[in-house]
Parts: C-alpha cells; sequence; structure tokens
C-alpha cells in the first residue's frame, strides 16, 4: 500500500528552470544598463556564465578557486567571487564587494520573485496530503534552497522538508532516503519518490528500493545505467494522474 510520497522540488513541483532564466535576463539588463559605457562588456554572457557557475559546471581553475570560498566563507561569498571574476574577464577589474553584493541581490530578488509551482501542483498536494504523507527532498545549498521554500510556502503544502545542503549528504545518497522515509514512518516498498534529475532522484531512490516516478521533461534515457524509473512523465502536470492511479490500483 502507499503511504508516502517522496518529492523532488526543483524542476519536479516547482519551475526553476523559469525562475533562473526570468533572473538571468534581469540581471543581464540591469548589469548592460549600469554599465552601459563599457563598450567592451557582454551583459548576455556574462550573466549566462553567472549562471553555469552557480549550477557549479566549472573548469578545473574555477573548481580549485571556488571550492575552499564554499566552504570556509560559504556560498554566498563564492557568488559574489563569481561576479567579480566574471566581470574582471570583462576587463572590469574595479568591482567591489558592494556593487557584487548588489548585483547578486538583483538576480536573487528576480529569481525568488519568479519562483513559483508549476500550475496543479499546489491543488494536488493540497488533496493527496489527506492520503499521504509528503515529504520534499530538495539538493543544494541552504542560501538558494530556503528563499525557494519559503517564496512558495512550501512548509503549508507537506509534512516534512530535507534540504541537501544541511545534511551530511545529498541525493543520490542512501542515507538522505533513508531520513525521509523514517520522517514519513514507512517502509521503503510503502513510497513512491517523484523526481527529475535522473542520477540524484531516480538512481538514488532505486538504490534504496523505492519505487520512482521520472519527470523526464527534454531529457534522454541514460544509457549507461542499468536503472530504469518505475514510471515517466514528460511534464509535471501529468505526475497527479499517474499518483492517483497508483493509490486506485
Ligand atoms: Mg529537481
Amino acid at each position: 500500500m502507499l503511504r508516502a510520497l517522496l518529492l523532488d522540488m526543483d524542476n519536479t513541483l516547482c519551475d526553476t528552470h523559469k525562475a533562473v532564466d526570468t533572473a538571468k535576463i534581469q540581471l543581464a539588463r540591469h548589469v548592460g544598463q549600469r554599465f552601459s559605457k563599457e563598450t567592451s562588456l557582454n551583459a548576455d554572457a556574462f550573466a549566462s556564465a553567472f549562471v553555469t557557475g552557480i549550477y557549479r559546471e566549472w573548469s578545473d581553475s574555477q573548481r580549485s578557486a571556488y571550492l575552499p570560498i564554499i566552504e570556509r566563507q560559504g556560498e554566498e561569498a563564492f557568488r559574489k567571487k563569481l561576479i567579480q571574476d566574471l566581470l574582471a574577464e570583462q576587463h572590469m577589474s574595479a568591482i567591489t564587494d558592494t556593487l557584487a553584493s548588489d548585483l547578486l541581490q538583483v538576480f536573487e530578488r528576480a529569481r525568488i520573485t519568479a519562483f513559483d509551482f508549476y500550475p496543479g501542483i499546489a491543488d494536488f498536494l493540497s488533496r493527496i496530503r489527506d492520503t499521504l504523507t509528503l515529504v520534499v527532498i530538495t539538493n543544494g545549498p541552504e542560501f538558494s534552497q530556503l528563499p525557494k521554500i519559503a517564496a512558495v510556502n512550501l512548509e503549508y503544502y507537506v509534512d516534512h522538508i530535507i534540504v541537501g545542503g544541511q545534511e551530511g549528504e545529498q541525493k543520490p545518497a542512501r542515507s538522505i532516503f533513508e531520513k525521509a522515509l523514517q520522517l514519513a514512518n514507512c517502509q521503503a516498498e510503502e513510497a513512491v519518490h517523484i523526481g527529475d534529475s535522473f542520477s540524484a532522484d531516480i538512481v538514488g531512490a532505486s538504490n534504496s528500493n523505492i519505487k520512482t516516478i521520472w519527470v523526464r521533461h527534454e531529457q534522454k534515457p541514460d544509457s549507461v545505467s542499468t536503472i530504469r524509473a518505475c514510471y515517466t512523465v514528460d511534464h509535471p502536470r501529468e505526475i497527479p494522474a499517474l499518483v492517483d492511479q497508483m493509490i486506485a490500483g
């Protein structure tokens, strides 16, 4: 019998791609206007490189520069340094800490304002919570995850929220799925995990013997892994009907 849903947040319950794209556009526009005299500046390229950087898609030299900053000073310090470095690459060397902070704020405000559930998901959570225990497992640092959780008032919709950045290990580690099962007070076979990241959500839950629903979006199936999702949907809008079916079946 199905007793609990384990749920990823980013790009599963909430349209994170859209929020980040909106914030990227606003950051580019702000930088373009603020430094309009700097003819060598490519504001779009800067904003794109910033998003790539915060998603940890680093070069080797970036990795060795940024990991120690994250460990010693935290995520915000890293993001400010990333802004300074990316602008320095565009020949703007005098970016003060305050200015980097301002630009980070522009991005963060836009990101949080644009962050929301996919259509139908809030209603689905409110309805399904009468039947199942709901546990969100979201990877990522507190700096980026806590404001998003607050923005959609996620605590109001689910029973428990686990933030990977506050734990010893993140998805796909077994420990985090074990914690979710404990919180839900159920066995692995009584739960389903829903997520869009094959490597974090589907591989992680499968290794803990939890059934899976993969929210595929445009992704290709992993050709290397022998693991397969139990169910696949193309978009989060298909989640409610599938879960209803699983409860009925
Ligand atoms: Mg996700």
